[in-house]
């Protein structure tokens, strides 16, 4: 969540800051400020609630010279969005700047002992007593920052992403993390911190990216250093950046959004390239060859995640269960991690996540390497900290999802899920091998199919022009289709803020049928094949009660489109493969109706791109 940058070297460091803050944006934040080592030798901090055009009006006027600094955008957990609560935050004698991502989740115990000592905190923040406990153990101790910083840590509670500037040393910087992710850059006598890569990638491709508990040591003229939380030396991993510019700017769409959903055709391509062999009809996947036994002397798989990933996991679920015959569980990683699960060592957990970084997810995946399970990671971003702690796993490979609504990562990780059972189903011969042709031949065209479904964005956009009005919104479908009911529901609620729910189809008669009138707008997802006789009732069930249909449908067919008010066709395709066609429809109507309400799509109020606090 939220995004750290830092600079030290021989340029200005504001307009580098400020560049790199709003790069960070798209990760979700409420609040936005700078500390900067002025020319004078000063110590000063801009910061203000709002957005980055927020600080740059406040720091307008001021000295915004030097050569090192540390930016922030802060996404509050504790204490509100305000001006004060904004980081940087000094320490007592105001010789030391902070910023902080994540958690410090015994703040108040440090708080209550440092308050008694005399320090005084001007903030609502968790984030102040580390700053204040550093000031602290210099004052007490006599000793030195680079000291200090290690030794406070190891009191500290949570988790953090984290950068130090001390006015006494203009050219060091201190940062460090644990749980919340950091990547250093390595350009010609200048370092660039960052809470990702997207505010390093224009100065320079060297990047290190910071280990769990490791702090790295910052000095101009000199090499990074990086040692553990007892100050044991570590050595520095320099790895070159995959990413390029042209992947995080808009590239002529008006959002990001937008441009990730029309992506798609290639994303997919990318996540399917080198696996996927129709002349062979069979899957490759590196990570499954190498720990073949392993995985197919599995009992049962658990598939961890959060959010739209979990909406993915619950499609693997019925992906591997019909090729493969494996029983899997889909389960909330948060709920997982703090319940008492039955985890065997016989078991595959596999944990789904774009960014890597999600924290109940990199959780559950510690949870489950205590239980022996084996750990498989599907993620996009290389390097991530999911991507480190399994066993072996996939990367999407669809580059930098910037829009916080997830798009394209949805379908990879679907179309990654398709390949992790086709492999299974290979490899245990659960089904024949002509099926299996079949299936991989017809995965190739899935993403031509996703192209035609984007070339009738306008007839969505029209539709979306009618939906503005609705207050509440219900999303119907059964099998594969059903989590693809709860994915568009969370895409209409995260973009628009209309209420809405996903269901399976047949349940609306236990509960949600009650909420039906001429009012509510009722998305169902019926295409041909699967349950298209049940659906057909599910749909005259709606009509009878006057809700207004809109259907997702096989091309040419006419007996829905019939019963509904709107309908709109997507291609043929197998069954298992729906879900990666049905979503396109409706992530572009979740993005139609916000545009029309006037929302932020790309950073919709209250939410975070990648969730690194629990
Ligand atoms: N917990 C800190 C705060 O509320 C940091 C939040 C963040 O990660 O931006 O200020």
């Amino acid at each position: 969540m939220c995004g750290i940058v830092g600079y030290l070297g021989g340029r200005n460091a504001y307009p580098i800051l400020i560049k790199g803050l709003q790069r960070l944006e798209y990760r979700g934040y409420d609040s936005a400020g700078v500390a900067l080592i002025n020319d004078n030798g000063n110590l000063v901090i801009y910061k203000t609630k709002g957005k980055v055009e927020d600080l740059i009006r406040v720091s307008r006027d001021q000295d915004v010279s030097g050569t090192v600094g540390i930016a922030h955008t802060r996404w509050a957990t504790h204490g509100e969005p305000s001006d004060v609560n904004s980081h940087p935050h000094f320490s007592e004698n105001q010789n030391l700047a902070l910023i902080h991502n994540g958690i410090i989740e015994n703040y108040q115990s440090l708080k209550t002992e440092l308050s008694r000592k005399g320090y005084h905190f001007r903030s609502d923040t968790d984030t102040e007593v580390v700053i204040q406990l550093i000031q602290y153990l210099m004052d007490s101790q006599g000793i030195s920052l680079e000291e200090a910083v290690p030794m406070a840590l190891q009191h500290v509670v949570g988790a953090y992403a984290l950068a130090i500037l001390d006015k006494n040393h203009p050219e060091r910087m201190i940062a460090a993390r644990k749980g919340s992710p950091l990547v250093v850059g390595i350009g010609e006598n200048e370092f660039f911190v960052g809470s990702d890569a997207s505010p390093i990638i224009e100065y320079t491709n060297k990047v290190v990216y910071i280990g769990e508990e490791q702090i790295v040591f910052l000095e101009k003229g000199k090499e990074m250093r990086i040692t553990d939380l007892r100050s044991v030396e570590q050595t520095a991993e320099i790895r070159e950046l995959e990413m390029s510019l042209s992947q995080i700017e808009k590239g002529g769409y008006p959002h990001f959004m937008l441009k990730e959903i029309f992506e798609q055709p290639q994303t997919l391509l990318a996540s399917m390239q080198g696996r996927l062999h129709p002349e062979l009809g069979v899957v490759k996947l590196s990570g499954f060859i190498d720990n073949r036994k392993r995985l197919l002397s599995a009992k049962r798989i658990v598939i961890c995640a959060c959010g739209t990933s979990w909406h993915a996991g619950l499609i693997g679920k019925y992906l591997i269960e019909e090729l493969a015959h494996i029983p899997v569980e889909v389960e909330y990683s948060s709920e997982f991690r703090y319940r008492k699960p039955v985890l065997f060592p016989t078991d595959i957990v596999v944990a789904i996540s774009q960014s890597g970084e999600t924290a109940d997810t990199l959780a559950a995946i510690q949870l489950a390497r205590e239980a022996g399970a084996f750990l498989f990671g599907i993620c996009n971003v290389v390097g991530s900290s999911i991507a480190r702690a399994t066993d072996t796993g996939c990367y999407t490979h669809i580059g930098p999802e910037i829009g916080v609504a997830s798009t394209k990562a949805f379908t990879a990780q679907v179309a990654t899920l398709s390949l992790i059972a086709l492999s299974f189903a290979e490899q245990l011969n659960t089904i024949s091998e002509s099926r299996r042709q079949e299936l991989v031949s017809e995965l190739q065209r899935i993403p031509e199919k996703i192209a035609k479904i984007l070339g009738h964005d306008e007839k969505i956009r029209d539709l979306a022009k009618t939906f503005t009005y609705a207050r509440n919104c219900l999303y119907l479908g059964r099998g594969y289709n059903y989590p693809v009911a709860l994915e568009g529901a969370l895409k209409l609620k995260e973009i628009s803020y209309i209420h809405a729910e996903g269901y399976p189809a047949a349940e609306m008669k236990h509960g949600p049928i009650a909420l039906i009138d001429e009012e509510m707008p009722v998305v169902v997802i019926a295409p041909k094949r699967g349950n298209y006789e049940k659906i057909l009732s599910n749909i005259q069930e709606i009509k009878a009660r006057k809700g207004r249909i809109v259907s997702i449908v096989t091309e040419g067919d006419t007996d829905v489109a019939k019963l509904s008010d709107w309908s709109f066709e997507i291609p043929d395709t197998e069954d298992c493969f729906e879900p990666i066609l049905s979503i396109i429809p409706l992530q572009l109507l979740a993005y139609h109706i916000a545009i029309a309400k006037g929302r932020n799509v790309d950073q919709p109020r209250n939410l975070a791109k990648s969730v690194t606090v629990e």
